[in-house]
């Protein structure tokens, strides 16, 4: 990860998951971008989550210069079209969508066979090998089968694929340095500012800025003090703020440092 100096970015903010696309913030946009700009939040990834909904996340990359998007089938949509590995590389050939995902596995949402969510997880690797680029990984009490899917399917830059995050991560500290191996971020949700996130707390303590980004994954989590209420992203300031006070740094290194992350890992203007 390169270690140039960050002085274009001193407290500018950049929540990379957000699903701006789904209509309670969608219907806000106007708002939602005056707030995101009061609040310095500069840049905004909306992650796709199926494949009927991303013409939405796509035309917003498309009329808003700061927000980007991907394309992905998120592993809790069950019923829905399943995409192929041809069908991401064609619709990721845009200047506008930087990452594959958000893909990978869940078992704790959905029971029973679940092959059908590894085999979709192994099409989206094999989309972000070919298109090179990124992977947003969503795994939840499944991190053994992530990590070894990834490593099977090559995913990460040292089997010659490319980077990505475990976008909103709440697994152990063992996990993050697994998928840090594998040149993966570890990217922080407003999961941070719960009072019982003791042990998500913990692994940001325990691991280097130079891993993290910030995200809020709205509509969903938002951070303390908006908890229960609709999540949006000018709210990932907070998530930055619970950061910087966990690692006893200052806020603007935390903004700095996570925005130059950002800007490492995908093909973004700054
Ligand atoms: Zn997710
Ligand atoms: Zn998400």
């Amino acid at each position: 990860m390169p270690t140039n100096t960050f002085a274009y970015n001193i407290g500018m903010y950049i929540d990379s998951h957000c699903h701006i696309n789904f209509p309670e913030l969608a219907a806000r946009m106007p708002e939602i971008l005056a707030k995101m700009a009061e609040n310095k939040v500069t840049h905004a990834l909306c992650v796709s989550v199926d494949l009927p909904e991303f013409p939405s996340v796509l035309a917003l990359a498309e009329q808003y210069p700061h927000i980007y998007a991907s394309v992905g089938v998120h592993p809790d949509y069950e019923d829905t079209p399943e995409p192929t590995v041809a069908q991401l590389v064609e619709l990721a050939d845009h200047p506008k969508i930087i990452a594959i995902g958000e893909t990978g596995l869940d078992y704790y949402r959905l029971e029973g066979d679940l092959e059908w969510q590894r085999e979709r997880f192994r099409t989206h690797i094999r989309a972000s090998r070919e298109t090179r680029k990124p992977l947003i990984i969503h795994t939840r009490s499944a991190s053994a089968d992530t990590i070894r899917i990834m490593r099977e399917e090559g995913a990460g830059t040292d089997q010659g694929g490319v980077a990505g995050v475990m976008h909103c991560f709440t697994e152990s500290l063992d996990v993050a340095r697994r998928a840090i191996e594998l040149n993966f971020y570890i990217s922080i949700s407003g999961i941070v500012t719960f009072k019982n996130a003791q042990a998500l707390k913990a692994v940001v303590q325990a691991l280097p800025l130079e891993a993290l980004l910030i995200e809020t994954d709205s509509p969903y989590l938002a951070p303390v003090p908006f908890r229960g209420k609709p999540n949006e992203p000018a709210y990932v300031r907070h998530v930055a703020e619970e950061v910087a006070r966990l690692k006893d740094v200052p806020l603007s290194v935390v903004a700095e440092r996570t925005a130059a992350n950002f800007f490492s890992l995908f093909d973004v203007q700054k």
